[in-house]
């Protein structure tokens, strides 16, 4: 069945209830709803709270009030990302069913003293692109026999995917569909970069990158509008797609707002704080001046 809305493109803004919004989030909450106004498309909020030792119900609360002081209005019910690990999980069950994903078991410590061992010797570990150390090959090349016993034996572990064995599944090139500079660019995705990314833990049955395609495909996202921060993600988020025969959304990565002194702003940066400035006396009129809208 055809939904009413099929027709019309579909925006949404996506934050996580870790910390209070800033200035930052406002450009991009406010880009997305400005953008669905002007082409009679669909404004959704959704809340990506899948890190539940991070994300709390106050935060929540202030993301609500933050933008609905700002004047925006959002479809209702909001997408809450921890009332749906069913859909996720299912997800990750299609590309274990693929062979694109393996139990990884290394922790955190094992990986971190394995990289300072082998800097230690003057050599650098490759990194993603976020300055992260990728994955070491040790559970990838693991034999079925070893990791049957690994998990019989309750060792705990994460699934992460095997990016190289995923790229060979893909029979065209990947890419994206890119506006972010003004004009539509195709850009070649290259997910590789970003090495055996992790799928889900054994604390967290999903990561970002899953379960944001999972949710913009379940959502029809048109066009995912976000901070420039997350365009090398998007790599990643497109080879998931086309691994899941999901459809691909228009991205649309933007400046990211500084603070004062040149850098990206963090959620426990309060002067730059969406309730902190309006306990200020700022307007919303104020704060898209200062974002530069
Ligand atoms: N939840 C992500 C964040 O708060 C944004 C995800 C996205 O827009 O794809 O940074």
């Amino acid at each position: 069945m055809q939904s009413k809305h099929s027709d019309r493109p579909v925006f949404r803004f996506a934050p996580s209830p870790n910390g209070f919004l800033h200035l930052g989030h406002a450009l991009s909450a406010l880009l997305n709803h400005d953008m669905a106004k002007a082409t009679g498309g669909r404004f959704l909020l959704r809340i990506e709270d899948i890190d539940l030792a991070r994300c709390t119900p106050e935060f929540e609360e202030m993301i609500y009030r933050d933008l609905a002081w700002l004047g925006l209005d959002w479809e209702i019910p909001v997408r809450r990302q921890s009332e749906h690990f069913d859909a996720y999980r299912e997800a990750l069950d299609r590309l274990r069913e693929m062979g694109v994903v393996y139990p990884a078991f290394l922790t955190r410590g094992e990986v971190k003293s394995r990289v300072a061992e082998y800097e230690a010797k003057g050599t650098t570990w490759p990194r993603d692109p976020d300055g992260s150390p990728l994955y070491p090959d040790d559970d990838r090349t693991r034999s079925e026999a070893e990791r049957a016993d690994l998990m019989a034996r309750g060792v705990k572990h994460a699934w992460r995917l095997d990016v190289g064995k995923a790229v060979a599944l893909i029979e065209k090139p990947l890419t994206w569909q890119e506006t972010g500079s003004g004009q539509t660019d195709i850009i070649k995705a290259d997910p590789a970069i970003w090495g055996d990314v992790i799928l889900s833990r054994s604390d967290a049955p999903s990561s970002y990158h899953l379960s944001v395609v999972v949710d913009d495909a379940l959502q029809g996202i048109t066009h995912v509008v976000r901070g420039q921060d997350l365009y090398a993600a998007t790599a990643i988020h497109r080879l998931l797609q086309e691994l899941l025969g999901l459809p691909q959304p228009v991205y649309h990565h933007h400046r990211l707002t500084l603070g004062g002194d040149g850098r990206k702003l963090s959620k426990s940066e309060g002067s730059t704080g969406i309730a902190a400035l309006r306990k200020d006396g700022l307007s919303p009129a104020d704060i898209r001046r200062l974002v530069g809208l």
